[in-house]
């Protein structure tokens, strides 16, 4: 394909790096999701929204650190903050004043988050959530979107892709996902009829506020879950991993105005350094205390990690925390801005070309798909099964890098350091990369 061509042409170094990198490594990733045909760009620099490969060729990043540079690459806000924390000892494995500060923040702004236990990753986070949603209810199942991704724990690997009946991972007891039933996000009816069906063994449900392809909520359908969740006794925990201080300084809890019994965090939360986080109401949390004067085996254990709170991750969440907190008033609105720009501009440039495209999405969060028909795209199974993913992931990504953007999903996240001319020469590349693919 001339597509491909060009790309190895401009990546020569990517390419030899990647020759080595198979040799060691299984696939040349630790991360499966940074592997795409025929091989992906290695980066050596980066720096506000742009990105530099081994070759020297730049690029507008919009996959920014898994969706977790909500300031840009290395923001000033954030990086002098760091370097002082590198001096002061990067890890030290001991309480510190600067995990009661950032708690302390935390909870004033995140409206569940009456207590909160910090770990190292969202994967972390959502499997203390279930954990601690069992221990709390004294129940078994756990409800969870088909589609849905909630990082790499067993209990939650059940219906990520199709078959969506077995765990996405062989090694993987199926009893792992004994007790994780499904649910269609965005499927109101359904929703409740599998929180009906769970019945009085419901343990809670782990939901996005926003699907995996960041599709929007209908109006009206996160509360009315939360609603008959509360009246199953259950408990509702939103993930919001990727939408907490992205979606609004409070989150999806503070953009839809629903309060979960539970939340997890990350990504943005760690400025940078490698934080989770999950919140919730004290009487939940406080299971997992030493303290709490449970026998051993009925408190729950919340490990936390040899990495945990430690002072370096602290203080960089400290300094994107106040700073996403006092400038508030104008980032979100901003993001806001930039993100219906990108939204209406990519898909009006590639409806130009004659290409059904669509870009989906809500504030700084977008992907492109193309519709196979006029499915309504509601949900992430509806995306996938009725759009061309292959077309998305390797003919439009590989297109677009040639022109000097990176997307994951077509699309991605933008950030404060994304610019006017930086969106205008996305909405080109797209537009481009349209009339390419209509040829
Ligand atoms: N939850 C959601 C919604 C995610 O998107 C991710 C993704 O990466 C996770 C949890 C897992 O987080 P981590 O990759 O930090 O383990």
């Amino acid at each position: 394909e001339d597509y491909i061509r060009e790309y190895s042409e401009r990546t020569p170094g990517s390419r030899v790096m990647y020759q080595r990198a198979v040799k060691v490594m299984p696939g040349g990733v630790s991360h499966n999701m940074r592997y795409f045909a025929p091989y992906p760009i290695y980066i050596k620099e980066t720096a506000g929204s742009k990105i530099k490969d081994l070759d020297g060729n730049e690029y507008i990043d919009l996959w920014m650190g898994h969706y977790t540079h909500i300031l840009g690459h290395q923001p000033e806000a954030i990086a002098g903050m760091v370097r002082e924390a590198v001096n002061r000892g990067t890890h030290w494995g001991f309480v510190n004043h600067y995990q009661v500060e950032l708690a302390e923040k935390i909870s004033q702004i995140v409206p569940c988050a009456e207590m909160m236990k910090f770990g190292v990753s969202g994967t972390e986070a959502t499997m203390y959530a279930v954990r601690l949603a069992r221990a709390y209810t004294g129940r078994k199942t756990i409800l969870k979107a088909r589609g849905g991704w909630h990082g790499a724990n067993s209990e939650l690997s059940k219906a990520v892709h199709e078959p969506m009946d077995v765990p996405e991972s062989a090694g993987i007891l199926p009893q792992a996902v004994q007790y994780t039933e499904t649910f269609s996000y965005n499927d109101l009816e359904g929703t409740i009829a599998a929180i009906r069906k769970a019945g009085d063994d419901l343990a809670g449900i782990i939901i996005e506020g926003v699907g995996q392809l960041f599709i929007p909520p209908k109006p009206g359908y996160l509360e009315t879950v939360r609603n008959e969740i509360q009246k199953a006794g259950a408990l509702f925990i939103l993930d919001e991993v990727i939408t907490g201080l992205r979606l609004s300084l409070q989150g999806v809890q503070g953009r839809f105005n629903v309060k979960p019994d539970l939340c997890t965090m990350g990504k943005v939360l760690g400025g940078g350094m490698n934080i989770s986080l999950v919140a919730g109401k004290k009487e939940i949390l406080g299971l997992a205390s030493p303290t709490s004067g449970l026998p051993k085996g009925q408190g729950v254990l919340m490990g936390g990690g040899t990495f945990s709170c430690m002072p370096l991750a602290m203080l960089a969440s400290l300094a994107m925390v106040g700073h996403l907190e006092a400038n508030a008033a104008a980032i979100y609105p901003a993001l806001e801005k930039k993100g219906r720009r990108v939204r209406e501009g990519m898909e009006k440039a590639m409806h130009a070309t004659g290409i059904n495209a669509k870009c989906t999405g809500i504030g700084s969060l977008f992907t492109v798909c193309f519709p196979k028909d006029d499915t309504a795209l509601n949900n992430i199974e509806a995306v996938e099964s009725s759009t061309d993913v292959k077309k998305r992931d390797q003919e439009f990504r590989i297109r677009m890098m040639n022109k000097g953007i990176y997307t994951v999903y077509g699309g991605g996240a933008l950030s404060m350091a994304h610019t006017d001319e930086d969106i205008d020469r996305i909405i080109n590349a797209a537009g481009e990369t349209g009339r390419e693919m209509a040829a």
